[in-house]
């Protein structure tokens, strides 16, 4: 299959200023390329502030990127002119992890989950409601749910109305940030399979944000780990979890309390303070790496593409 969405050398700089003067730049996302092929799931984990949230938004047009290419579609996107906007805000969703933030409260679920259509001008009065009454079949609620305030609705309801909102314009890309953390466990799995049923029945193609290396197993074909604002491994999710390259990747997988693991992995601590991200010198897991020697403090690593389509960022398997 084809990629829908290839990022290359994405960036996104934050200028610390003080007293009008740039005192130094946060590198938030720092270099990041990854392809995702028609119809597949890319996790993308790491632990929070790495910079996921924020690879997410750029690819969904949110936020600007500092530099690098977008390309949906084989179509460079990253500098889209505003006529574009509105066409690829349909077709690239963003689903927010907290619905209290992304649903208005005062607004009926039927109002809720028509307001994209009447944005894009889709249909009529009548036409709308029943989008709305299918959608609502689809995500499994019941009809009456159209006259409910989210505030009458559970955690996992209010979860499928956010995804049902995201549907309603028909897009072929969802960025999925943490779309389950929020989420009791026993309600997460309900929520985790809708997403795999919806992805069959409207051939969607998923980013998967998750710092839940469980959440990411269950759902991903492939899994991008991120740290600091790069991508260190990228790899088809059986090697990621059963034959992980990249020591901070090794970490996180021994990490996981896990029934599916059949051998037990000594769990490897992380140790060392979290580095300055304004520091672009060596290797950024140097502080914490139990493997880092000489060349690390000096060379950041380039990424090194293995056979299978495996691509690790780690002077080790240079
Ligand atoms: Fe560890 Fe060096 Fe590899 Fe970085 S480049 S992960 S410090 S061994
Ligand atoms: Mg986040």
């Amino acid at each position: 299959a084809s990629n829908l969405v290839e990022i290359v050398n994405l960036k996104k700089y934050y200028p610390i200023r003080r007293f009008g003067i740039t005192k130094k730049v946060i590198r938030a996302v720092d270099g990041v390329s990854f392809s995702i092929k028609k119809g597949e799931t890319l996790g993308l984990v790491g632990e929070s502030g790495c910079g996921k949230s924020t690879t997410g938004r750029m690819i969904a047009q949110l936020v600007p990127s500092t530099e690098g290419k977008i390309f949906f579609k084989g179509e460079n996107i990253s500098k889209f002119a505003v006529k574009h906007a509105k066409q690829l805000s349909k077709k690239i969703q963003y689903v927010f992890q907290d619905p209290y933030t992304s649903l208005n409260p005062r607004h009926k679920i039927a109002s809720l989950l028509k307001e994209p259509l009447t944005i894009h001008h889709i249909g009529n009065k009548k036409e709308r409601r029943q989008s709305v009454l299918e959608m609502l079949e689809q995500i499994g609620l019941d009809p009456s749910f159209e006259n409910k305030y989210i505030h009458q609705l559970s955690g996992g309801q209010r979860q499928r109305i956010v995804i049902a909102r995201a549907l309603m314009l028909r897009p072929e890309f969802l960025v999925l940030d943490e779309p389950v953390s929020a989420l009791d466990v026993s309600v997460q799995a309900q929520i985790l399979n809708l997403l795999k049923d919806l992805q069959q029945q409207f051939s969607l193609t998923y980013l998967f944000i998750s710092h839940d290396l469980n959440v990411v197993h269950y759902m991903s074909d492939r899994v991008a780990v991120m740290y600091l604002g790069k991508i260190v491994e990228v790899s088809d999710v059986d090697h990621i979890y059963k034959a992980p390259l990249h020591p901070y990747t090794q970490t996180l997988v021994s990490a996981i309390p896990t029934v599916w693991k059949k051998e037990k992995r000594r769990r490897i601590l992380l140790e060392g303070e979290i580095p300055d991200p304004s520091s672009t010198k060596g290797c950024s897991f140097q502080g914490r790496c139990p493997f880092a020697y000489d060349r690390c403090k000096f060379e950041q690593p380039k990424p090194i593409h293995l056979d299978n389509h495996r691509m690790v960022s780690c002077h080790l398997y240079s």
